[in-house]
């Protein structure tokens, strides 16, 4: 179990990247998942579903479709932490994974045993209660660490869905650039006078009142 995340930890820097460093989580009730529209040297979205304390990830370069005869190309990659599906922003360029991460959807999802079993068979079948993706889903695998991402005929299927509608984080409402540009104003905003003093009594300086704000915002 110790070392579910070590493949995770050893591929970034935290110093330069601000996602979360890997740590293993008791699970909570409700198993949840995520998809993150990444959009690195290529374009794709990551699949995570909670399981045994990590997120088992697949990076999905076209994206889930609601249409039951498209067969999505699934990659497995290394497990993530749990942290990691609040994880929203940019990834320093030249750092793994180096571009920009948006929430797309997120949720629980239900599967009748724990996929850690399902897995192993190589079929995965599990209901999504996200806000963008619900219903019967499935994953099959086909070869080393490629899978097919299927939606399952229901309710929910939709063979006219075009995911390039839905280009805003389900999280913040935020497009791919806004996401970019805010962190940008983060880390390279230049700071005149941080010594000036704004309050007297008592008495704050400015860098105290910006390290303030760091400090409680996300
Ligand atoms: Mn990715």
């Amino acid at each position: 179990m110790k070392d579910n995340l070590k493949k995770y930890n050893t591929k970034r820097n935290f110093k330069k990247t601000s996602e979360p460093i890997g740590k293993l989580k008791s699970k909570g009730r409700k198993l949840r998942f995520v998809i993150q529209h990444h959009l690195a040297s290529h374009d794709h979205f990551d699949l995570r579903l909670e399981a045994n304390g990590v997120m088992k990830s697949w990076a999905i370069p076209k994206g889930p479709s609601y249409n039951s005869k498209n067969r999505r190309l699934a990659v497995m990659v290394e497990d993530h932490p749990l942290d990691y599906r609040n994880f929203e922003g940019v990834i320093p360029k030249g750092e793994y994974g180096g571009g920009i991460v948006m929430i797309w959807d997120e949720g629980y999802y239900e599967s009748k045993e724990n996929i850690i079993n399902d897995l192993k068979k190589g079929t995965l079948k599990f209901k999504l209660y996200g806000k963008r993706l619900k219903g019967m889903w499935s994953l099959i695998h086909f070869k080393e660490d490629n899978w097919l991402l299927i939606k399952e005929k229901d309710e929910y299927e939709n063979k006219d869905f075009d995911i390039s509608k839905y280009a805003k984080s389900v999280k913040t409402k935020r497009t791919m650039s806004e996401i970019e540009k805010s962190n940008s104003l983060c880390d390279e905003i230049i700071i005149s006078n941080p010594n000036k003093v704004i309050f007297q009594n008592p008495k704050i300086t400015k860098i105290e009142i910006i390290n303030y704000y760091r400090k409680v915002s996300k």
